[in-house]
């Protein structure tokens, strides 16, 4: 019979980012700890970018930052000063190659590649089902969704999904200085929509075509979309896409559950997605830390969820994100335009004191999130 302490089910994103706090700290070498995934041959299936003021844990594989952005829209545009925070990028493959390898020289840690079959906990036991084999440990720190959660009909879910190309134009008409975060002005009819643009030289850069909608859109109209938008981009005549990338975070106000007795859920499957902008990256660090610091001590671990109001928020905002595209390009105007970026950068992290969020809200158009919260209210079923 096999049995470790920590089984870390999922080496994903969330997994990967316990696993290397726990050796960081250094105090867990004495634990026996397997770490599962259906493969570690990780490709760049992705890029995350969030705010930071200061130095992380991933700063070795941070690519780019800016402390300049842009926000574009039909009405206004503006560029934000967001010192002393900074906008950071790291590239998928990069932080998978830099966690693994600090991995692999763990004795303590064993990964295994598998498809983990079943996960179960109760009084008693707490085990997982690889190839058939029943593995137990002390505690399950779970990333793996197994199943699409079971909606209440109350819930809000939206997909947001993008297609983004890395392109080497034959001008220099990027400014490495200065990534767009939002620019709105683009076709509303099939949803929510905005292009970010994040520049790693003159002639380089990252282009993202999002939508928030329902359903996905067919590969070829991302395409579309993204050679329309940047047919608009004054001197974008040539370019060679060097890399492309394609993902879809789901959006909702469903609640994850935390945990089942000695499983904890990591990352998106323990509910670290801000349900209304899809911010994952910087929760499953806070998540992961609390963790670890609660393990040092001794003390079983303690999974923290967005408090209740910001959860609130997220539904009014998921609302009127469904309902009205056109008002969903002015809250985020309003939200960057009329803000200084802490007390937006606070409100996305949901630690804004009330005082904050009073300003916060107060600066956002108030017709969408009166009908928002009045539905919320009468718990009219999402559209
Ligand atoms: C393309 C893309 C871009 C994103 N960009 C950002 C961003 O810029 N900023 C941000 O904050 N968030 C972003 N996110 C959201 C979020 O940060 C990521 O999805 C993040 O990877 C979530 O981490 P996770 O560990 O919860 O899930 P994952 O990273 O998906 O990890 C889950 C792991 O479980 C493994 N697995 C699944 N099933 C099994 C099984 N049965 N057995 C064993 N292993 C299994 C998978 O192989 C995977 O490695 C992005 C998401 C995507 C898809």
């Amino acid at each position: 019979m096999q049995s470790f302490d920590y089984i870390i089910s999922g080496g994903g994103c969330a997994g990967l980012s316990l696993a290397l706090r726990l050796i960081e700290s250094g105090n867990f070498s004495d634990k026996k700890i397997l770490l599962v995934d259906l493969s570690f041959n990780k490709s760049n299936d992705r890029t995350w970018c969030f705010w930071e003021k200061e130095t992380g844990l991933f700063e070795p594989v941070v690519k780019q930052h800016w402390e300049k952005l842009w926000f574009y829209s039909e009405d206004f545009s503006t560029l934000k000063d967001i010192f002393p925070y900074r906008y950071k990028m790291i590239r998928g493959l990069d932080f998978y190659t830099y966690c693994l390898e600090i991995i692999r020289r763990q004795a303590n840690i064993q990964i295994r590649e598998a498809r983990i079959e079943y996960i179960h906990s109760d009084e008693k036991e707490s085990y997982i089902i690889l190839n058939g084999e029943k593995i137990y440990a002390q505690y399950i720190f779970n990333s793996v969704l197994f199943k699409k959660p079971f909606l209440n009909k109350k819930d809000h879910y939206l997909l947001q999904h993008f297609k983004g190309w890395v392109v080497e134009s034959r001008n220099k008409i990027f400014n490495p200085e200065e990534a767009v975060l939002m620019d709105f002005r683009v076709s509303q009819q099939q949803g929510t929509a905005f292009v970010y643009i994040m520049p790693f030289s003159k002639t380089r850069a990252l282009i993202e075509y999002t939508l928030f909608t329902k359903n996905l859109l067919k590969d070829p109209e991302y395409d579309e979309l993204l050679r329309a938008y940047m047919k608009n981009i004054p001197g974008m005549e040539g370019y060679e896409i060097l890399e492309e990338e394609f993902g879809v975070i789901p959006m909702t106000s469903h609640h994850f559950p935390a945990r089942q007795h000695h499983i904890f859920n990591i990352g998106i499957a323990g509910g670290q997605t801000r349900a209304s902008t899809g911010y994952t990256f910087q929760f499953i660090q806070k998540q992961t830390a609390e963790i670890v610091k609660q393990l040092t001590m001794n003390k079983e671990p303690r999974i923290s969820r967005f408090p209740g109001r910001f959860r609130f928020y997220d539904r009014l905002f998921l609302d009127v994100l469904t309902r009205s595209n056109k008002d969903s390009a002015y809250v985020f105007g309003y939200l960057f335009g009329f803000n200084p970026a802490k007390d937006i950068f606070d409100f996305l992290d949901a630690k804004s004191s009330l005082l904050q969020d009073f300003m916060v809200i107060s600066s956002l158009p108030k017709k969408p999130f009166i009908r928002a919260a009045l539905r919320d209210m009468f718990r009219v079923t999402p559209a």
